[in-house]
């Protein structure tokens, strides 16, 4: 049975995009037939930084009616395959995300596991990812405003019906402000799936157009990687 995951967080900029980018592959590479997907179609960058540019057919030309899904698959790395967002902000007009499901619909046959890197926000197109999840993971980082924000984002998803599969905490410093692990599990009362530190690797890793679990395998994010992608593709 394919298995479907929204990363998501209400607020922007907490790492969704980067823990889809590297989560992918490594469920790949553990042989996990992976499809990594960029839901967030108004600020798309998830295949910016797997070096997925200038393609003639996005999750835009989909979600308008314009192609069909199999022509937006391209490979990533460690054959995870990607379905990139483009760019514009007309294909971003043309896109109707109430598509998304019946994508999602054409894809399950083919992977076992799909991965959608969700908006922030909760407007439709960031609420639909989570309906059509079998479990969505939350990307919190270890201060007050982003925990609010997913904690927001929980209640959103179970209130559509939806289920939180767990949370991973990234960015931690280890700075003394910082919300602990447990403290962070009591919170939004679910479980830590997984820790990912501060690693300046992750910004160098991307501005290389490549995931960090490739460019730098063995920094302490890319470890923290790659513990997460084997929880969740279910090997010790
Ligand atoms: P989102 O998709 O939630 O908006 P991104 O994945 O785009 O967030 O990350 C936002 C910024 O934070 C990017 O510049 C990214 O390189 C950086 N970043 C994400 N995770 C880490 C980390 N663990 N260490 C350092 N920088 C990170
Ligand atoms: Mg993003």
């Amino acid at each position: 049975m394919v298995k479907v995951y929204t990363i998501a967080s209400g607020k922007g900029g907490t790492g969704k995009t980067t823990v889809t980018a590297n989560l992918g592959p490594m469920l790949a590479q553990y042989g996990k037939k992976t499809c990594i997907l960029d839901a967030d179609v108004g600020m798309a960058n998830l295949g910016l930084i797997l070096g997925l540019e200038n393609l003639p057919v996005t999750l835009h030309e989909v979600l308008s009616g314009k192609a069909r899904v199999r022509d937006a698959i391209y490979d990533g790395p460690l054959g995870v395959k990607v379905v990139p967002c483009g760019l514009s902000l007309q294909g971003f007009q043309q896109s109707n995300p109430d598509r998304l499901k019946d994508i999602m619909t054409d894809l399950v046959s083919e992977f076992d596991i799909l991965v959608l890197d969700a908006p922030a926000g909760i407007s439709r197109d960031g609420v639909i990812p989570l309906t059509i999840a079998d479990g969505v993971i939350l990307v919190v980082n270890p201060e007050i405003s982003s925990i609010v924000d997913a904690l927001k984002t929980k209640i959103l998803t179970e209130t559509v019906g939806g289920h939180i599969e767990g949370a991973i905490i990234n960015r931690v410093g280890g700075s003394e402000d910082e919300f602990n692990r447990a403290q962070m599990e009591k919170l939004l009362g679910v479980r830590v799936l997984g820790v990912i530190p501060e690693d300046p690797n992750v910004r160098r890793a991307s501005a290389g157009r490549s995931p960090i679990v490739i460019k730098y395998p063995t920094s302490r994010a890319s470890r923290a990687f790659k513990r997460i992608s084997a929880d969740v593709a279910g090997i010790e």
